[in-house]
């Protein structure tokens, strides 16, 4: 029997189509790559991510870091992933050698946002590495973990690493291998002292306090992701930078304008002259990058190539007729962008500059330009909700379902170091989720909803919020099996860390 009444316990992969090996899909991979970079060098180290091969490397930031490794005199890097579902029980190997982690003197991770933590658990479990730093021994490969989490909470991770290069990391993550690499013949201990020494590097063995994130020369801007492969979700598309940070003020996001200095910009005739004359397929990346003020510009240049442009960020207040042909012309059907309160007075809370009233034209001109669909991105759950709010914005989007269709992806709010909002308690799994229910009910037929778990959504509040304690806490509860229920016996195991405020789910 097949389809969807099949058994549950029929193979996922038939007799005939056995699973390829690790080794065979990682061949296969490598083989499918476009623009990866191959280098010997005397100081080779492990720059693995916690998440599988594809979605790590739709990630501009490791693959900015795997650049600047790779262009660094005397040092190299070799890749690792978590392995995926098929290969969980294989040992972790990188794709250049397929050599495993626990061979390298260390293991550079990027740890994009707070559930990726688990992966990083699972990653060093499988590649036979102590998880917890002070079991590790001489033998041991230093870890050192950069990425986006630092950017709003980095102290779950100090359960787990040795060292942590707090925000961008493209030229600290250079010095810590340098002093790394030249003091290779001493005790672990000293190293570790070493790298203390070193600006914008944690080191949880020395430090109580984080030390300020790290800010690159506008000079080294833009990263551009040198290896594009068809097995991501942005097939063959090459990552670019338009800017980084942002110079508004929402009340709940980590890249707001008092991170790392607001917006840089790259130049357009910059932008696109880095781009390979191959590329058929673009991604403009930056928290705002409908912020840029070359933007239609940009993307009417590169639709002129006849290649398809894809954004990380649309803002419905820049919306204009120019920008939204441009983007029809380079390819985009469906107009993605935020709504980000479900009301007015939910917006206003956030201090957003989007109002109604831009939405309505975002979703105009995306019909004028014949685009399939307006996907829209809002949150529930923000403190001072109520189910009026939640009515708004049943009303609102069935009005923009009758100009095309409407998705709504629907994200539980998480409070976060970093921005004003940090400490505010999580609504409930209940309330969350109750909310949920009136959305759908409110829109069924109208409107496609899609909405992340209430549940895990709690969890990322939790680290969002925490500290070491939460960390160790999610290392018990990887190791009991990971579930939801794991999670919340491993929290309620460990006093919460001093500042995470106590709240039930
Ligand atoms: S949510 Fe977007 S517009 Fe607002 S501060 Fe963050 S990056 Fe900027």
């Amino acid at each position: 029997m097949t389809g969807p009444l099949a058994p549950r316990t029929m193979p996922l992969h038939p007799p005939q189509c056995p699973v390829p090996t690790l080794r065979d899909t990682i061949r296969q991979r490598l083989a499918d790559e476009t623009g990866r970079l191959t280098k010997e060098a005397p100081y080779t180290v492990a720059l693995a991510s916690p998440s599988p091969y594809r979605t790590a490397m739709s990630s501009l930031g490791l693959q900015r870091i795997y650049r600047a490794i790779m262009e660094s005199h005397g040092l190299a890097c070799e890749r690792a992933f978590l392995p995926d579902q098929d290969h969980r029980d294989d040992i972790p190997r990188t794709y250049e050698s397929l050599r495993p982690l626990a061979s390298f003197p260390v293991v550079a991770v990027s740890v994009a946002y707070e559930l990726e933590l688990a992966g990083l658990v699972s990653l060093l479990d499988a590649s036979r590495i102590p998880v917890h730093r002070d079991k590790r021994s001489e033998t041991d490969p230093i870890i050192v973990a950069g990425g986006p989490l630092t950017f709003s909470n980095a102290e779950p991770l100090a359960a787990m690493v040795d060292a942590i290069v707090l925000g961008e990391a493209e030229t600290v993550v250079i010095d810590v291998l340098r002093t790394l690499e030249s003091t290779t013949d001493r005790h672990r201990t000293a190293q570790l002292e070493a790298l203390g020494k070193i600006p914008h590097v944690f080191v949880p063995a020395l430090h109580t306090t984080l030390p300020p994130l790290a800010v690159v020369d506008n000079a080294l801007l833009p990263a551009w992701a040198p290896i594009r492969t068809p097995h991501t979700e942005f097939a063959n598309m090459f990552l670019i930078e338009a800017e980084r940070g942002c110079s508004r003020g929402c009340a709940y996001c980590v890249m707001r304008r008092s991170t790392n200095g607001g917006m840089r910009l790259v130049a357009k005739e910059k932008l696109l002259g880095l781009v390979p004359d191959d590329a058929r397929k673009v991604g403009l990346v930056g928290a705002a990058v409908s912020d840029h003020p070359e933007i239609v510009a940009i993307v009417s240049a590169l639709a002129d190539r006849g290649v398809d442009v894809g954004l990380s960020s649309l803002r419905p207040d820049r919306m204009t007729d120019p920008f939204v042909e441009a983007l029809r012309r380079a390819g985009t059907r469906s107009l993605t962008t935020a709504m980000d309160g479900t009301s007015e007075r939910m917006r206003q809370r956030l201090e957003r500059r989007t109002q109604a009233k831009h939405l309505i034209k975002a979703a105009e001109l995306a019909r004028q330009h014949g685009m399939d669909r307006l996907k829209l991105y809002v949150m529930v759950g923000v403190p001072g909700e109520t189910h009026e709010d939640i009515d708004e914005c049943i009303a609102f989007a069935s009005e923009l379902s009758r100009l095309l269709p409407v998705a709504l992806g629907i994200a539980p709010f998480c409070a976060k170091r970093n921005t004003p909002l940090h400490g505010e308690p999580y609504a409930g799994i209940d309330v969350v989720e109750d909310r949920l229910d009136r959305l759908r009910r409110g829109l069924r037929g109208r409107v496609d909803v899609r909405a992340t778990s209430a549940r895990w959504a709690w969890v990322e509040w939790v680290l969002a919020q925490g500290g070491t304690a939460e960390g160790q806490a999610v290392i018990d509860a990887v190791r009991a099996g990971g579930t939801f229920a794991a999670y919340k016996r491993a929290f309620a195991a460990r006093p919460p860390s001093s500042d995470r405020p106590v709240t039930t789910p």
